[in-house]
């Protein structure tokens, strides 16, 4: 087995393209690197827990030492049940972090020259879906928050209320005059029902909290927020001057999905997208692409798996963002 991607302990991962095509030149590197992100410690068997030694079958799994039983290097990753090789999923994760607004699954399909539409889009979903687990800290010190809609046409919108629009609620730290991190949440109206399990998963208690004067937001305060309403009304100013950074975090979200998704998107998909452009823009200033490739297959290496039918019932997973 070829260990040479294990003996590197200052390199966690390549920061060039020329470099990943050598660090990941065969299915075997590809395989020794993913033990180690699923194992840091050295394998521990699935199936018996103790963490001893393995040895490789003649089929490619791994045997336990301990119990002797085998066990699948990619059961309980993203990667469960591929029948394609690891290589393309890292050749799929390194072109999805390097562009730096994201890609279409048909963009995807002509880089990898994937066979089928469709699975070019499965795994645009896996990916979204590991990149979920980034960032599960709450926002903390001070925070803009304010909902936006997206899709559908501009005119014709009144108020709050809207049918072809789907409601994002965004909320946005302060750091210094910029954006520190951002979390959003795709939400079915702008109740109180609706913001405030939002801006508890989002946002630490005790953080203040700005907001303009809609109602939904007026308990805020018996939630552990300091709660400061910004009104137009005597300041001078307009309606995307008050929050501003929640209003550049929409308007760069709207450009993202009418650049990268051609506007196309349903809203049980939604979310999804949601999560990969907070993933993006979390990590805007990593220096190094190649973190933010190593940040997504560390977290595919923890994911399980997603069948296809579960990833077309995208509108269920409510339950477990942020
Ligand atoms: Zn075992």
């Amino acid at each position: 087995m070829d260990e040479e991607i294990l003996r590197r302990p200052n390199r966690e991962y390549p920061r060039t393209f020329q470099e990943f095509e050598e660090w990941f030149a065969t299915e075997a590197r590809c395989r020794a690197y993913l033990m180690r992100l699923r194992w840091p410690k050295g394998f521990c068997c699935p199936q018996c827990d103790v963490c001893a030694t393995a040895w490789r079958t003649a089929r490619g799994a791994l045997r336990c030492r301990g119990c002797r039983r085998e066990s699948s290097l990619t059961a309980g990753t993203l990667f469960e049940g591929t029948r394609k090789p690891l290589r393309d999923w890292y050749h799929a994760m390194w072109f999805v972090t390097s562009q730096k607004h994201g890609v279409s699954a048909l963009g995807l399909q002509r880089v990898l020259g994937l066979g089928s539409y469709q699975t070019a889009w499965t795994w645009l979903h896996k990916m979204r879906r590991a990149m979920i687990i980034a960032g599960r800290d709450r926002l903390t010190g001070t925070v803009e928050v304010d909902e936006t809609f997206i899709g559908g046409p501009e005119e014709d919108l009144h108020g709050r209320e809207t049918e072809k629009k789907a409601i994002v609620v965004i909320a946005a730290e302060q750091r210094g005059q910029a954006i520190g991190r951002i979390r959003l949440q795709r939400i079915n109206d702008a109740s109180a029902d609706q913001l405030m399990p939002f801006i508890e998963r989002a946002v630490r208690a005790g953080s203040r909290v700005l907001t303009d004067g809609w109602l939904g937001y007026a308990g805020l305060g018996a939630y552990g927020y300091e709660h400061t309403i910004k009104t137009i009304k005597g300041s001078g100013m307009q309606a995307h001057q008050l929050l501003p950074r929640v209003h550049r975090v929409a308007s760069l979200l709207k450009r993202w999905f009418l650049g990268t998704l051609q506007g196309g998107v349903q809203h049980r998909h939604l979310d999804y997208y949601l999560d990969e452009f907070t993933f993006r823009f979390n990590r805007r200033t990593s220096r190094a692409r190649g973190l933010l490739f190593y940040r997504l297959l560390q977290q595919a290496a923890l994911t399980g798996a997603t069948p296809y039918r579960n990833l077309l019932g995208g509108a269920k997973r409510q339950d477990h963002k942020m």
